[in-house]
C-alpha cells in the first residue's frame, strides 16, 4: 500500500518535485505547502515504512542518517539551526503514511504545523 504513496511517485518522476536532495538512501524536497522560510521534506526512497516508530525498529542507521541531513540542508539554507518534526498518526497530523521528516529553519517564531 505505502509502495503508491505520493512520495513514491514523486521520487519516481510520476509528479513534480522540488528537489534539493537525493541520495542512495534518501531524498529533500521542498513542501508544497512550506510553514517556515525552509520547510524541507526529507524522505526515505524505501517505501515500507509508515512512520518513525516502524523506521526506527528496523532500520535505526537510517533515522540517523535523516538527522544528519537535516543538519546539512539546515547549514546550506539557513543558520544551521531547524526543527526535525515526525507527525506520528493522523490525530498527530500525519497525512501521508510513508515516514518523513519535516525540515524547518529560518524564522520560525511563526511556524506551526498541523493545525
Ligand atoms: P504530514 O502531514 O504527513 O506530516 O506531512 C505531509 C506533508 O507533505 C505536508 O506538509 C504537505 O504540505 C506535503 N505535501 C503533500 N502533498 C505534497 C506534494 O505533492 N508535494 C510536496 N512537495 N509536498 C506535499
Amino acid at each position: 500500500m505505502n509502495k503508491e504513496s505520493i512520495f513514491t511517485r514523486i521520487i519516481r518522476g510520476e509528479i513534480p518535485g522540488d528537489f534539493v536532495y537525493r541520495g542512495e538512501r534518501l531524498v529533500a524536497l521542498k513542501d508544497i505547502s512550506p510553514q517556515a522560510p525552509v520547510h524541507f521534506l526529507i524522505v526515505p526512497i524505501e517505501s515500507s515504512y509508515r512512520d518513525v516508530v516502524e523506521l526506527t525498529k528496523n532500520d535505526p542507521e537510517l533515522l540517523s542518517e535523516i538527522v544528519q541531513l537535516a543538519e546539512q540542508l539546515a547549514k546550506e539554507h539557513a543558520d544551521g539551526q531547524f526543527r526535525l518534526i515526525f507527525n506520528t498518526g493522523a490525530d498527530a497530523g500525519q497525512t501521508i503514511f510513508h515516514v518523513h521528516a519535516h525540515v524547518l529553519a529560518g524564522n520560525l517564531k511563526e511556524a506551526s504545523l498541523g493545525e
